[in-house]
């Protein structure tokens, strides 16, 4: 934001061409990348006491990447923001985030639905490889500074451990992250630090979320935790099939993650919304029937309804905990219902537990290439920006692509700038 030097506190001293990146996420990791390929000076403050900690949680559930799919089909999986990020995304999209993985030693695999993980299942080889090529290449990393805001003299103000350090950079990218997991330091507190200058954030929601669903206290002993396999889960005109859990509190899993935005809004605008589950989307709705019209004998209920549908556990109990005991009297009610049980969502799960985040910085702030209309030389990348998709890869694909924008962005806006 101001190419004057600093004084004051602490000062992070810097090259003449000095970009401090705020939050060492993928997408600070990117920009900084991009800057250093350029010969600036780069520094990546952090408010954890190490850099990508949600990332390598992301690895814990094997690092899904990104996604093997046709470019076209890619953009529509960011709904509304998809226009908005279109140009990152083309600039540096899944082929270039492959051979990017590739470049640091990441072997890769691509998964039969098409997503695209390393070899290794995990985060930590590739952060590793990356923190050492920026290192390497004269990147500077302070952890445990936490952005505060700006001074009067137009410094960045830290807080460190030792004190407020302050650093007056050339250029300034906030990639500080969305609002979920905040204990994995994206803690959203940047979108007060910013509207304290002028620059409103659309609210955070969570995304790729739980939902809460009024459970009976029997079924929620009984069968907390366990996964229901291979159902379709469907809402209004948008069908998904997969696997879900049931928590102590409502669902979670893949398939709801999928249908997590729409579900959201409607319960936001309707005050809850209603889940369809087909628990045995592969039978043919005739044959299911049959094998419930006939007679049932000495069998017992849940007998009678393993062998002639093949449902038991946790699906058995979902069916008992929705439908009246007289229903399961009726084979026509109980065919319909085995492949169209109402499940009632009445809230996503707090933002806290969320994949991520929606809201964040709005699109019409910012210039094409990330940077902040109102803060000229200061960009932002990542999360923190309003878009939103589900889970397959796209969030560190769009998180990666805007990284890069910036920080590209951020290069030529210097080099358009006279000392
Ligand atoms: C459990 C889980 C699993 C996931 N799995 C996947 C997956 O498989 N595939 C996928 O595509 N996505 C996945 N994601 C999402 C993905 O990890 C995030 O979208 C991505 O990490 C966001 O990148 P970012 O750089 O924008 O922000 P972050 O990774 O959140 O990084 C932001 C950084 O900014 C720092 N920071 C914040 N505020 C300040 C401040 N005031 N001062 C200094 N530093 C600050 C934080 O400490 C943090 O290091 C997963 C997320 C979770 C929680």
């Amino acid at each position: 934001m101001s190419r004057r030097r600093g004084y004051g506190p602490a000062m992070v001293k810097s090259p003449s061409r000095s970009v401090a990146v705020i939050g060492g996420g993928p997408a600070g990791l990117m920009a900084a990348e991009m800057l250093l390929a350029r010969g600036h000076g780069v520094d990546i403050f952090d408010a954890k006491p190490s850099l990508g900690r949600k990332f390598l949680m992301a690895g814990k559930s094997g690092l899904n990447l990104t996604h093997g799919e046709d470019f076209e089909t890619l953009l529509t999986r960011f709904g509304e923001g998809a226009g908005s990020l279109e140009a990152a995304l083309r600039a540096f999209g899944p082929k270039e985030i492959q051979a990017w993985a590739q470049g640091l030693g990441t072997e890769l695999f691509t998964g039969s639905s098409g997503r695209i993980f390393p070899k290794a299942m995990k985060a930590s080889p590739l952060l590793r490889a990356w923190l050492s090529r920026l290192g390497g290449g004269g990147v500077r990393v302070h952890t445990r500074h936490r952005w505060t805001g700006w001074a009067e003299d137009g410094a960045l103000v830290f807080e460190a451990p030792d004190g407020e350090v302050r650093s007056l950079p050339d250029a300034t990218i906030l990639a500080t992250g969305g609002a979920s997991w905040p204990r994995l330091g994206s803690d959203g507190a940047w979108a007060e630090i910013l509207r304290g200058r002028g620059v409103e954030s659309a609210p955070f929601k969570p995304a790729n979320c739980g939902f809460l669903v009024d459970w009976s206290q029997h079924f929620r002993e009984r069968f907390a935790g366990h996964p229901l396999k291979s159902c379709t889960l469907s809402i209004d005109d948008i069908t998904v099939q997969g696997d879900f859990v049931v928590t102590d509190t409502g669902i979670e899993g893949g398939v709801v993650y999928t249908l997590s935005a729409r579900l959201r809004d409607k319960v936001a605008a309707k005050g809850a919304a209603m889940l369809l589950v087909n628990l045995a989307p592969d039978r043919d709705p005739d044959r299911l029937l049959n094998a419930l019209s006939r007679p049932r004998g000495k069998r017992s209920l849940s007998n009678f309804l393993r062998q002639a549908t093949g449902l038991e556990g946790v699906k058995a109990g979902l069916l008992r905990e929705r439908l009246p005991a007289k229903s399961f009297e009726t084979p026509r009610t109980l065919a319909k219902a085995i492949q169209s049980l109402g499940i009632l969502v009445t809230a996503p799960r707090p933002i806290e537990g969320a994949i991520s985040t929606a809201g964040g910085l709005v699109f019409q702030d910012l210039d094409d290439g990330m940077m902040i209309k109102a803060m000229p030389g200061v960009f932002a990348a990542g999360e923190m920006l309003d878009w939103e998709a589900p889970t397959g890869g796209y969030l560190l694909t769009a998180c990666l692509a805007t990284g890069h924008a910036a920080g590209n962005a951020a290069g030529d806006w210097l080099d358009g700038q006279t000392t």
